[in-house]
């Protein structure tokens, strides 16, 4: 680290003597010189503890839809914490959320909540379990839905039991998915997917129609649950349910991260015929109902469609997606952009190690943009054409660097 990152520093080095590793979790995924310790935020903008700012191309890794201390969401949640947050049991606010969600997503017929993604992905597979009396699950290879023993990809702790009735497909190949649910035979309770392939290091895949339809297909023919994690993707691509424009509904859905606007709250919701099954769980923890981040999710809900919030990320997205070509073209460099344009993912041609990558995000983080070289990106309502244009202002400098880094200048 530089001096940019003074402070930084010396907080790690505290942070390393009582926290094991420092910082754990998705702070680590950074590139070694990217900063692991905010101050405050704005909009999209964001500074470190030494006051370096940037325009913040990961949302906090998704969270911030709107972007941050969005006023409407704010003052929501500020009415709701004048007249409390935790209490013994739920506001009304618990039932306000649950309606809108029923409202908005088309399988919906309920809701339920919790805190984070993960809680959200485990009840569903709970829920899938508790209603057909099976035990196999399908997952997608590669697929993140959380980290705790049975989804964590990592190996510390993990034991083979805690994965015992998961059955791997690959995203996009439905024989796969269809070998893997043979396998499962007579004992799978459910498939779980993403809404796209939104693995790190690779490049995304959007489903093909095939491929939606064909799982659904398998979960009908064996009286199976389909269950989709939203976590990540959920409000950006779609009002609704992710595959709404495939026709192809879950049967349960996973949300989280986006919902609260930055807010702690995950959802479960789920068809009618998986009422019974959700209401026999006994599900709980002592912070979900807490009522200021349904606060939160309502108003931010509220926003997202009032700026038909989809449309306008896709759109932006592909402002930035086609200026990021010109520059990379313009400066001799072949980029795979894909995924949607609301969360893109940019990777170099001929960079199996990512280190023309790692070098363009940590050079474009000093000129104070701020993403990752190997996982998506995520745009906010804060992104506007303007910080978009700014953003393309500073990365071109960053491949002028990553030119002169690589030769041929
Ligand atoms: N599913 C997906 C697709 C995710 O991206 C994440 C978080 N990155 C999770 C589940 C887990 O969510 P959380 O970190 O809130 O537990």
């Amino acid at each position: 680290m530089d001096d940019r990152f003074r402070i930084h520093d010396q907080l790690m080095e505290r942070a390393k003597r009582v926290v094991p590793g420092g910082v754990y979790g998705h702070a680590v995924l950074a590139p070694p010189r990217h900063p692991r310790f905010f101050s405050e935020g704005r909009g999209c903008r964001v500074k470190d503890v030494d006051g370096n700012e940037y325009i913040d191309l990961m949302c906090s890794f998704g969270p911030n839809l709107l972007g941050m201390q969005h006023e409407a969401v704010e003052r929501a949640a500020a009415g709701q914490r004048r007249l409390g947050n935790c209490f013994a049991g739920p506001t009304e606010r618990w039932v306000e959320l649950a309606e809108a969600l029923t409202e908005r997503i088309a399988h919906a017929d309920w809701a339920m909540f919790q805190k984070n993604g993960t809680d959200a992905t485990t009840l569903c597979m709970t829920i899938a379990r508790a209603a057909t009396g099976r035990r196999k699950i399908l997952l997608a290879e590669g697929a993140y839905h959380g980290a705790i023993p049975w989804c964590t990809p990592s190996a510390g702790g993990v034991l083979p039991e805690d994965r015992a009735h998961l059955l791997y497909y690959r995203f996009n190949d439905l024989d796969s998915a269809r070998a893997a649910a043979r396998e499962a035979g007579s004992d799978l309770a459910g498939i779980m997917v993403s809404p796209f392939r939104h693995d790190a290091f690779v490049d995304q895949e959007m489903p093909s129609p095939e491929f939606a339809r064909g799982l659904r297909g398998i979960c009908d023919e064996h009286d199976a649950v389909l269950m989709m994690d939203e976590v990540r993707a959920g409000l950006r691509l779609a009002r609704g349910s992710s595959w709404e424009h495939l026709g192809v509904e879950p049967d349960l859905g996973a949300w989280g991260k986006s919902l609260g606007n930055g807010y702690p709250i995950s959802a479960v919701v789920g068809r009618e015929s998986l009422r019974d099954a959700a209401a026999s769980i006994y599900s709980t923890g002592s912070f979900w109902y807490s009522a200021v981040p349904m606060a939160a999710a309502l108003e931010c809900l509220r926003v997202v469609d009032e700026l038909d919030l989809p449309t306008r990320l896709e759109q932006n997205g592909a402002r930035l997606r086609a200026g990021i070509h010109g520059l990379a073209s313009s400066h001799g460099f072949s980029l795979r952009q894909t995924g949607p344009s609301q969360m893109p993912q940019i990777l170099f041609e001929d960079d199996a190690d990512f280190r023309k990558g790692s070098f363009f995000a940590e050079d474009a983080l000093a000129r104070g943009v701020y993403f990752h070289p190997f996982h998506n990106m995520f745009l906010s309502a804060a992104h506007t054409e303007e910080v978009i244009d700014e953003c393309l202002e500073r990365l071109g400098p960053a491949f002028s660097a990553l030119r002169r880094e690589v030769g041929g200048d």
